[in-house]
């Protein structure tokens, strides 16, 4: 439907004589989902909401030639019970800070010259112009930022390790694997502002002297990969990466490798592997990537999000992004909001949100007025929150302390009428499925959970059960080699302990 909408829209434009004053653009995702296709008329920021090709015309009369916002596409305010017109003051936006996500919905993601207008490739220049790759780690460092794919490392340490080996040649890998069911944080910006992470992956190359980055995508982003192939295309005709960029002598090159499918894939050794040529399996550390990574030489891994957040930091200061998040955990994340929510989408907070804020106040409260029962953080690999925590501000460690982990991003909403049995064990089937079979502990353990779970399920399960289960996925984290297995129990320990009464009106009432 966008295609056709961006079509009518602009055969409307030419019709009405508007093609000297008027753009119609395509850009990247809003983040509402929930509400697209959308149509954003600039520079007064309406935002059309459920537009079919249907409604260009009539966009194109009342609103560009008369001046009269089109009421009936425009958004209800659910508090207000109200339409509201402009983007900043719907409740959706209101509470976000969007750093990352800064250009997406903004700029046209296959024009360069968009991405330069909104300050593209500055903190490029400013880098390899005036500072050297130590001023560079030390302002990742000050700024606090941490790596968004889910361990949560400091970038600027993980560049001084890599900057701090000697070979002649070094590598920057960034990390677009994205696996978890319900997530779509790095689709999001690659689609939408493509150079940002292009730009960043040639300062981290800056930072810990690498000529060569590779971009790991899932092959099952094409959208993504069109773009980055555009983006790149563009910024080596002017001058922005390749050879010699901005003559000076440092130069940068891109290649973009596609992943098959893989959960593991997006485990970093794994990873590795997988462009190498290899079987994609993970191998045990040390040696880290920095010291030893692609083809043995140190590579600095690097999440979508992560490097998306860099250039910013860079054009505004070490000192800004820090004064945003918790003590611990500065910045803004990315969520992707899923399930039982009326507001489906993505969208970017400070860190320190609180759950409530994010779950209600952005994203509109739970479907058909049912009660909220849990979130589920962390995809697989973390835990379901229960209703106790909703006033929980969220970071690195407050989500750890209870069992879950912040993970890349995905946040699943669940309501009154699921089972939070059958919830683990959906995750669980999909970690059997992704395991790649190397560690016993992850490839029998996860297999025995699951039959476990499926007999509890089944109303064939005991109280014993549920004593193995735990002894089981206990064991499973505690020896697994790589953080697929040492995380794929985290459903099963985080719903027992908050939802154990469910777990033991399964086998109460298999008789
Ligand atoms: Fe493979 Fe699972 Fe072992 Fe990781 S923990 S190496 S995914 S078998």
């Amino acid at each position: 439907d966008s295609t056709k909408i961006l079509e009518n829209l602009q055969k409307e434009v030419d019709a009405a004589g508007l093609s000297d004053e008027v753009t119609v653009a395509i850009t990247g995702c809003f983040g509402f989902c929930e509400k697209g296709p959308i149509v954003k008329i600039q520079p007064d920021n309406t935002f059309y909401i459920h537009v079919t090709p249907e409604d260009a015309k009539e966009i194109v009369t009342e609103h560009l030639l008369n001046g009269r916002s089109v009421a009936r596409l425009l958004y209800e305010e659910p508090t207000i019970k109200d339409k509201v017109k402009r983007q900043d003051e719907m409740s959706f936006y209101k509470k976000q800070k969007r750093i990352a996500l800064r250009n997406c919905g903004l700029i046209n993601p296959e024009d360069i010259t968009q991405a330069i207008g909104a300050q593209g490739y500055l903190a490029l220049g400013k880098v390899i112009s005036t500072m050297t790759p130590d001023d560079l780690i030390k302002l990742m460092i000050d700024s606090g930022l941490r790596g968004r794919g889910g361990g949560g490392f400091p970038t600027g340490k993980k560049w001084s390790f890599a900057k701090a080996y000697d070979a002649d040649q070094k590598y920057i890998i960034c990390n677009a694997d994205e696996g978890d069911p319900g997530a779509f944080m790095d689709r999001s910006i690659l689609e939408g502002d493509p150079n940002s992470v292009l730009e960043a992956m040639a300062i981290a190359g800056y930072a810990i002297g690498a000529s060569k980055g590779f971009i790991y995508i899932r092959a099952e982003y094409p959208l993504a990969v069109n773009r980055l192939y555009i983006a790149l295309r563009q910024a080596k005709e002017l001058g922005l990466l390749g050879d010699n960029i901005l003559g000076t002598n440092f130069s940068f090159d891109i290649e973009i490798k596609y992943g098959a499918g893989a959960f593991v894939c997006g485990e970093e050794t794994a990873l590795i592997h997988s462009i190498e040529g290899k079987r994609g399996e993970p191998t045990n550390k040390p040696p880290f990537p920095a010291e030893s990574g692609l083809w043995n030489k140190p590579t600095c891994v690097n999440n979508v999000e992560t490097l998306a957040n860099i250039p910013a930091i860079i054009n505004n200061g070490a000192e800004w992004y820090s004064s945003i998040g918790t003590a611990g955990s500065k910045g803004t994340k990315v969520f992707a909001l899923a399930g039982k929510i009326n507001n489906v989408g993505l969208v970017e907070v400070p860190m320190g949100t609180t759950l409530r804020e994010i779950i209600y106040d952005i994203g509109g409260g739970i479907k058909n007025d049912r009660k909220f029962k849990a979130v589920q953080t962390g995809g697989p690999s973390g835990g379901c929150i229960p209703a106790d925590n909703l006033d929980l501000p969220i970071d690195y460690e407050s989500l750890t302390a209870i069992g879950s982990m912040m993970g890349s991003g995905g946040m699943i909403v669940m309501d009154e009428d699921n089972c939070m049995v059958d919830i683990a064990k959906f995750y669980l089937e999909f970690t059997v499925e992704e395991s790649c079979g190397k560690c016993t502990p992850c490839r029998i353990g996860n297999k025995r959970l699951l039959e476990i779970l499926t007999k509890i399920t089944n109303g064939e399960g005991s109280e014993e059960d549920l004593e193995t289960l735990k002894e089981l996925a206990q064991t499973i984290k505690d020896t697994s080699l790589c953080g697929l297995g040492q995380t794929a129990p985290n459903p099963v320990l985080s719903t027992m302990k908050y939802f154990g009464d469910e777990y033991i009106a399964h086998v109460k009432d298999r008789t």
